[in-house]
């Protein structure tokens, strides 16, 4: 199978018509909310949930993102990543949104401490895999687990109660 043409190497210079050419080398329609879509996830640090991208992508409808979306993934140039809570979200193949948090009790994705090292451990792993003839297009790494707001939840301690 043939390498997927890159995407604009400078995502946040790259005009409507980057993208427009971006999505017709990958056999897709240059729509507006195709290109709308591919913008608003490429600039996203984090993972988006399908709520998130439709008010982020507005006044495109439900309808319009949802079939955008399916053909994104499907072309393999986003992917849905299933989380704890059943919410699909999305990411741009091409981004470098790789890592986060996410609570399992509240569903909330936060971004990871910046960490020097784990751009560099992703990278060894990475070239791991191509040792073994296995080339990755998207890694991510997610650690799950228990926010600070729901571990004083569960202690009885609510942090939104007022006394
Ligand atoms: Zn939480």
């Amino acid at each position: 199978m043939p390498r997927k043409p890159l995407a604009p190497a400078d995502p946040a210079a790259a005009s409507d018509h980057d993208w427009a050419d971006y999505l017709r080398a990958n056999g897709l329609r240059a729509t507006r909310a195709a290109i709308a879509v591919l913008k608003a996830l490429d600039g996203a640090d984090l993972p988006r949930s399908h709520e998130e991208l439709e008010a982020q992508t507005a006044p495109i409808d439900r309808v319009t993102l949802y079939r955008v979306l399916d053909r994104l993934v499907a072309t393999g140039l986003v992917q849905r990543i299933a989380s704890s809570d059943r919410v699909g979200r999305y990411v741009a193949v091409q981004s470098q949104a790789s890592s986060y948090f996410e609570c399992t009790t509240c569903n909330r994705v936060m971004p990871l401490p910046e960490d020097p090292e784990l751009p560099q451990l992703l990278g060894h792993l990475r070239r791991q895999l191509e040792k073994q003839g296995l080339e990755s297009a998207l890694t991510v790494f997610r650690v799950q687990g228990t926010c600070a707001a729901c571990k004083l939840r569960a202690a009885g301690r609510s942090p939104h109660q007022t006394e």
